[in-house]
């Protein structure tokens, strides 16, 4: 597959044309960004391990079912998705309150939210991403009532998923943020999921393992990127720094992170 002309890069990742109409490359650069681009650095190997944490995402919802734009990995930061047209919305998914749910309104930080609380937020970073209800989204022609309707099934199954998965490796799925996008009829899963994108929080000890380590400097940022992507995709940890022999194979697990999943099915 040849990498063709950038057509958008975002605040971490680029996205690049093949040589197929059908098909994108997505690659999530070591870039890191908070508080509406306020906060930014460079981190190495960070692009790698939210590339691998994604892809081992989207192989498992696939497999249970959700329909999602991931194709397979090119390499460690590179990942052949399927073209959708994406639809402007941030739909976050809550089961305990943190971040700015505790800020805008009188939840306590830590509560259980059950049922979890679905928000779904205006991707335009020109207007700082503003919430949005029912009646806006379909005042402003982002999806129809039934688009809608799916969208939301699909956030909270993919909560169910996530949530059962990560708990078996001792983690709290506190929050996520998901889009999707339509390839023709079909409403898919986009973007990404990774350690940006969800509040993770250690199951014992409560502690941050996401981009909280961060945006709040709680702690070596990439020590904790490096861990918690190994602890979900159920591969050892490597230390800092340390290179892999050319050849060696992971002892147990879905192998190297950082050559990520094997391709799934090529189903369009
Ligand atoms: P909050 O609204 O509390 O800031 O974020 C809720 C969840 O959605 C968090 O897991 C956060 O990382 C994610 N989230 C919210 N907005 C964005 C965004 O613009 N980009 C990314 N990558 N994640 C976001």
């Amino acid at each position: 597959m040849n990498q063709g002309k950038l057509l958008y890069a975002g605040k971490a990742k680029s996205v690049y044309r093949t040589d197929t109409k059908e098909t994108l490359i997505v690659e999530f650069r070591d870039d890191i960004t908070a508080f509406d681009g306020g906060k930014k650095d460079t981190l190495k190997n960070k692009g790698s391990y939210n590339a691998g944490v994604s892809a081992f995402f989207f192989e498992y919802l696939e497999k249970h079912g959700v329909k999602t734009h991931y194709l397979q990995m090119l390499d460690n930061n590179r990942m052949a998705v399927r073209t959708l047209s994406m639809i402007p919305l941030e739909v976050i998914v809550r089961n305990i309150a943190a971040g700015s749910i505790v800020r805008n309104y009188p939840f306590k930080e830590g509560v259980k939210l059950d049922p979890p609380v679905i928000v779904i937020d205006f991707k335009d970073d020109s207007r700082h991403d503003p919430m949005l209800n029912d009646d806006l989204i379909i005042a402003l022609n982002l999806a129809t009532p039934q688009e809608l309707k799916k969208i939301k099934k699909i956030s909270l199954e993919i909560n169910r998923l996530l949530s059962a998965l990560l708990a078996k490796q001792g983690i709290l799925l506190v929050d996520f943020k998901i889009e999707f996008g339509r390839q023709g009829t079909t409403i898919r899963l986009g973007d990404e999921i990774s350690m940006d994108s969800m509040r993770l929080w250690d199951t014992k000890t409560r502690e941050s393992l996401d981009k909280d380590v961060y945006r709040f400097n709680k702690g070596d940022v990439m020590a904790t990127y490096n861990s918690v992507a190994h602890r979900i995709t159920g591969t050892a940890a490597r230390p800092a720094g340390a290179k892999k022999k050319p050849g060696a194979e992971e002892k147990e697990g879905h192998g190297s992170l950082r050559q990520a999943a094997k391709p799934t099915a090529k189903k369009r």
